[in-house]
């Protein structure tokens, strides 16, 4: 793995900070234009790069048309008359005449091939999401077009080419290439909610519910953000050709919620068999006990709980209700055995499980169990979905925390239960090198964010 950053790549940061630091206001733009045409290297932190100088830099706030194509600069300089370019993504509406006008080409030779050709409509008419970029001619005639899509798995992308021949048609080809992982450097205000604040600085949905989740032990994102909280990311991007396709992990990440600043780290130690999230001094984010038993997710973050009118007649209400669709995955907030798994009269489909400390975790109402009495099972394991058998109105996970056979507030249980080990000694000198890499990356996040919301 490859936690440094080149000597350079340093260098323009700290300048940046600098200069950041000092005109704050005016900076922005042009920050923001370095930011993507450095490109050799500043960013270059994840894991699993192959070589740092060879990643491409994607940025802060917007996407912006991509020069692709190795021949794009020389072209612009050696050949009068100039080739235009022009990025966006397909529609599943799109016919080959919507496709090419707006990507600024007017060429009905180009559209009849589009209409005609398999590969094209089998691949590119009625999908959505897919990037593509056109080159035109200065009179908008069409060059050539190039759509890139990824396979959620994998690490090869495609690429389809649709270009002029010599004697004026056209021809495709499919291609097949290896995405090369880049980094990207965001951030965002909290004005209603973290959805919001992410949409609005382009972040995907993906990178969103990690930083929920990795900032879970310390910040309540379902009842405790206020507006103002901020945030600064800097997450894996999964790359086509320089143009980001999918987002993978949240390399490092600081929230300031409410007047106090967390910041999070991954980390993997030289030797071990999985990394972590560490604070940027080295100690674990890792608890006994996750806070929640559901994954943050877009749809429970704006899901008004319904009244619960069955456990008023039912019950004292001991537990916390989970508002969530049908479905969503369950999980056991720590390390133990399944107790129990199985139906039990107000509960419905109920899981227990006995963590150490006499702790016991209750997951009721559930529409389908995924575990079976006397199983160990592993904190965050699924092990079941929100349902709503039983006493329940509507979909939602009933779940309780017992110490002792009392119930206790999950919440706090896990924010006071014990964290897992600090980074280990001997890998202290890597961590802390790429722990100051981030807090530079962070901090420019920062001013951007600061700058652009002034
Ligand atoms: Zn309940």
């Amino acid at each position: 793995m490859n936690n440094g950053l080149t000597t350079a790549g340093l260098l323009l940061l700290n300048q940046l900070k600098q200069t950041v630091q000092n005109h704050p206001k005016r900076i922005t733009a042009a920050l923001a234009t370095l930011l993507l045409t450095a490109g050799g290297g500043a960013f270059a932190v994840a894991s699993l790069a192959p070589d740092p100088a060879e990643l491409p830099l994607t940025t802060v706030t917007q996407t912006v048309a991509s020069l692709a194509g190795d021949a794009t600069l020389s072209a612009l300089v050696d050949a009068p008359p100039y080739s235009l370019y022009r990025s966006d993504t397909t529609r599943g509406s799109d016919t080959a005449e919507s496709m090419l006008q707006r990507l600024g080409v007017a060429d009905p030779a180009a559209a009849a091939f589009m209409r005609a050709d398999n590969t094209v409509r089998q691949q590119l008419l009625g999908r959505t999401g897919r990037s593509i970029t056109a080159e035109t001619t200065d009179d908008h005639r069409l060059v050539r077009l190039t759509a890139r899509w990824a396979p959620d798995e994998g690490s090869q992308f495609q690429r389809l080419v649709l270009e002029r021949k010599d004697d004026g048609g056209f021809t495709s080809r499919i291609e097949s290439a290896p995405l090369t992982v880049g980094s990207r450097l965001a951030g965002g205000i909290i004005r209603s909610s973290l959805f919001a604040a992410t949409d609005a600085a382009s972040i995907p949905d993906a990178v969103a519910v990690q930083l929920a989740e990795v900032f879970s032990g310390d910040i309540d994102f379902r009842r405790a953000l206020r507006k103002e909280d901020r945030f600064s990311v800097v997450y894996e991007t999964l790359e086509a050709d320089g143009e980001p396709l999918r987002s993978g992990r949240v390399l490092s990440a600081e929230f300031q919620n409410g007047g106090k600043t967390y910041s999070a780290l991954w980390f993997q130690p030289p030797g071990a068999a999985k990394g972590a999230y560490y604070t940027l001094d080295g100690q674990s984010m890792r608890r006994a006990y996750l806070t929640s038993p559901v994954e943050f997710s877009r749809v429970s973050s704006g899901f008004a709980m319904r009244l619960h009118p069955i456990h008023k007649t039912w019950r004292a209400h001991l537990g916390t209700d989970f508002a969530a669709p049908t479905g969503t995955a369950v999980r056991t907030v720590g390390d133990g055995v399944v107790d129990f798994a199985g139906v039990q009269n107000g509960y419905g489909n109920v899981v227990y499980v006995k963590h150490q400390n006499q702790h016991v975790t209750v997951y009721a109402h559930l529409s389908r169990i995924d575990v079976r009495k006397g199983q160990a099972v592993e904190q965050g394991q699924k092990i079941g979905a929100v349902g709503a058998t039983g006493w329940a109105t509507g979909p939602h996970l009933h779940f309780e925390f017992r110490v002792g056979g009392e119930h206790r507030d999950p919440m706090s249980i896990a924010r006071a239960s014990a964290a897992a080990q600090p980074v280990p000694a001997a890998a202290r000198p890597d961590f802390n090198r790429l722990a100051s890499n981030m807090r530079v990356q962070l901090s420019s996040a920062a001013q951007i964010l600061q700058a652009s919301a002034e």
